[in-house]
């Protein structure tokens, strides 16, 4: 296949968009995507086709929810049959509990859910969970990890430009943020236990991405979770896992089940609803029930009857025999062929994978570490991203690769063999030679 050269429906639309619609998208990172947004046309399975009409395999799925593959047809007919019934209620309807039930029977030692419509949105609300329960006001929350892009959470993600984790992630943030928050290293059960042993820190969470995804696709470390779990015992303490990315992913009981450690509350997104907007805060009943003594819960759209239809399908369909083992089979071939297709072009690459998602990092060799994750060279692999995309394959910048159940080894074949094309481009090639000019 030659690969594509440009995209004109793609960027006249790009172009058109940026004068009515603010920054020209609806959220700020998919501006980032090289050369410019591609807008889509239509999506089926793990494929996707642009308004100019080239088809892509889907690896971005939606940053995510997309678990089951576009346009999954037993989620389709659910939501079809919903949608004539009614669109939002502002009261109650069975979806609401048939589906809390199934996720308390699904999570190990989830007892009681609430529902909500983003990630960023769960998180605040376990957060007032937490400080209601324990009365007071600061949490931990470990330096890489994503816990959405609220003025509480949206600290000590990325660096800024001068290196430092300890500043504000955006303009108009409020400043006393900073003073809520302890952040510290992931991994390092001392520092956690120095904070938490120290009654001035006023800690009410700790806050924490199981596996660390949004940094690279990195396990805990051993023990890491259990450590957690008898701090937070021991200094009575909330311990709070932030499932957004691994919940249903990693597991059908997600990091929970996979790792064996229960924390007071997860939050649970993306994968619930196969790309319908649900998010779900689970956890202690007693905990969760502080919302009928004077804990505020709210939302118009909350547990709307079309998005828990999408949810219950998509439990179905996730709930079969084999689903996580092809899952993971899938995650396995992927990771063992990019890791191969960087070895034949002499590049470096950690190449991590936990289920069906996978992560590359070029020029670094190991990724156990956040740091690690940012010493890897982030502006070759735009270029890579940029040339998969010319050759079908539609690929997260950052490095992390999500697959669904709809992939096949044909379509990750597919993908191994655009990155052995894109790794020998002259586009590679020239962004390879630049760096070697600047790097002695
Ligand atoms: N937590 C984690 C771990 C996430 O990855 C994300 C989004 N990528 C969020 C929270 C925020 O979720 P949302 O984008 O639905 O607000």
């Amino acid at each position: 296949m030659e690969p594509i050269k440009e995209w004109p429906g793609s960027a006249s639309r790009w172009d058109r968009a940026r004068h009515s619609l603010g920054g020209g998208v609806s959220t700020g990172l998919r501006a980032t995507m090289p050369p410019h947004p591609i807008y889509f046309d239509h999506g089926a399975g793990s494929r996707l086709w642009d308004v100019d009409g080239h088809e892509y395999v889907d690896f971005v799925l939606g940053w995510g929810p997309v678990l089951l593959g576009h346009s999954n047809p037993a989620v389709l007919d659910a939501v079809a049959a919903q949608l004539h019934r009614g669109q939002t209620y502002g009261s109650g309807h069975d979806g609401e509990f048939e589906v809390a039930e199934r996720v308390c029977k699904i999570v190990p030692g989830i007892e009681r859910v609430l529902w909500s419509n983003t990630g960023t949105e769960a998180v605040q609300v376990a957060l007032r969970l937490a400080r209601a329960a324990t009365g007071r006001s600061r949490f931990i929350k470990f330096e890489g990890h994503y816990h959405g892009w609220s003025d509480p959470m949206l600290l000590a993600y990325r660096p800024a430009e001068d290196g430092r984790l300890d500043t504000l992630g955006s303009r108009g943030q409020l400043g006393r943020s900073l003073e809520d928050v302890h952040t510290l290293p992931w991994g390092d059960i001392d520092t956690v236990r120095q904070v938490l042993g120290d009654p001035s820190t006023d800690i009410a969470a700790v806050f924490t991405e199981p596996a660390l995804c949004n940094s690279g696709v990195i396990p805990p470390p051993p023990k890491f979770l259990d450590d957690l779990r008898d701090a937070c015992d021991e200094f009575g303490v909330l311990l709070i896992f932030d499932e957004v990315i691994t919940g249903f992913r990693i597991a059908y009981g997600g990091a929970i089940e996979r790792y064996g450690v229960k924390p007071d509350l997860a939050i649970f997104a993306k994968a619930i609803a196969n790309g319908f907007p649900l998010a779900a805060i689970g956890g202690r009943a007693d905990l969760i029930d502080q919302t009928v003594h004077g804990v505020v819960h709210a939302g118009t759209y909350n547990g709307n009857p079309i998005v828990l239809a999408a949810a219950a399908a998509t439990l179905d369909e996730l709930g079969q025999a084999d689903t996580y083992s092809r899952l993971d089979s899938l995650g396995v071939r992927l990771a063992h062929g990019l890791g191969k297709t960087f070895i034949k072009h002499g590049i470096n690459a950690a190449i991590n994978q936990l289920g069906p998602v996978v992560q590359c990092a070029p020029d670094i060799v190991e990724l156990t570490t956040f740091p690690e994750f940012l010493r890897s060279n982030w502006s070759l692999y735009d270029t890579i991203v940029l040339e998969l995309l010319r050759r079908g394959v539609f690929a997260l910048p950052g490095g992390r690769w999500y697959l669904s159940a709809a992939h096949t080894d044909v379509d990750i074949d597919r993908a191994i063999a655009a990155m052995n094309d894109a790794l020998g481009s002259e586009a590679v090639e020239q962004a390879r030679s630049k760096l070697s000019e600047v790097q002695p």
